[in-house]
């Protein structure tokens, strides 16, 4: 064979871990990045143990699954990574780590505390992290989503605080979302440059 041909033979997508406070439009640029690459893409579905919100469905944004059946997989060992993200569970079966194989990237997600787990065990992964532009802001965002209680709204925006902290210390990129199509160019740029390395042959 060409060994040029052989040297750029097609090799799995990225694992691009997503995460951000809550609030930050993390779910806005995923979609976003999901919708423009179509089947080049795949979202891990993760599992958790929170009730749906909105319109959110089965199978589609979450598994939605009761405490007793979490533990059951965390027993059998079915999660890459896990954690207890504002009171409720959250897990990422191990099956979508495999399935970048022809794709441009798998997207996850997860809080940093699984990113953390993720990159661990897959150090290929490429991690970034959503900024708000700035706390007013975030709480303006959670609010106009319109889904949470004051209380749950209060308990997000403490837990921000210390997830920034986290995310800046073991990330491997940050993006401000202040203005969604610049921050989407970025996001798309990180996809764009990962796809370019060499290391996941
Ligand atoms: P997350 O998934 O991080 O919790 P969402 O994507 O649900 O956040 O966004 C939270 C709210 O902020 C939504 O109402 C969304 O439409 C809005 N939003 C997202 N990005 C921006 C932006 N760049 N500017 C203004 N509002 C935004
Ligand atoms: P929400 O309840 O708003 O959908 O998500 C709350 C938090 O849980 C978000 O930070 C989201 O990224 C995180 N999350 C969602 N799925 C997973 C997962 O599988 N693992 C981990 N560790 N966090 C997750």
């Amino acid at each position: 064979m060409d060994p040029i041909q052989e040297a750029l033979r097609p090799h799995p997508g990225v694992l691009l871990i997503l995460s951000a406070p809550s609030g930050a439009g993390k779910t806005t640029l995923a979609r976003r990045l999901g919708a423009e690459l179509g089947e080049d893409g795949l979202f891990s579905v993760s599992y958790t143990t929170r009730q749906p919100r909105g319109a959110e469905r089965d199978g589609v944004d979450y598994h939605f699954v009761d405490r007793a059946a979490f533990q059951t997989m965390i027993d059998a060992g079915d999660f890459l990574e896990w954690a207890e993200v504002h009171g409720n569970f959250y897990g990422t079966h191990r099956s979508y780590a495999e399935a970048a194989a022809g794709k441009k990237a798998v997207i996850f997600d997860i809080d940093v505390q699984g990113g953390e787990q993720f990159k661990a065990r897959h150090p290929e992964a490429v991690s970034v992290f959503i900024l708000p532009p700035s706390m007013e802001e975030l709480e303006r965002r959670l609010r106009s989503r319109g889904t949470d209680s004051d209380e749950v709204i209060a308990r997000r925006l403490a837990a921000a605080h210390r997830e920034i902290e986290r995310g800046m210390q073991c990330y491997d990129c940050a993006i401000v979302n202040d203005d969604l199509d610049r921050a989407y160019d970025d996001l798309s740029a990180v996809v764009r440059a990962s796809n370019l390395r060499l290391l996941s042959r």
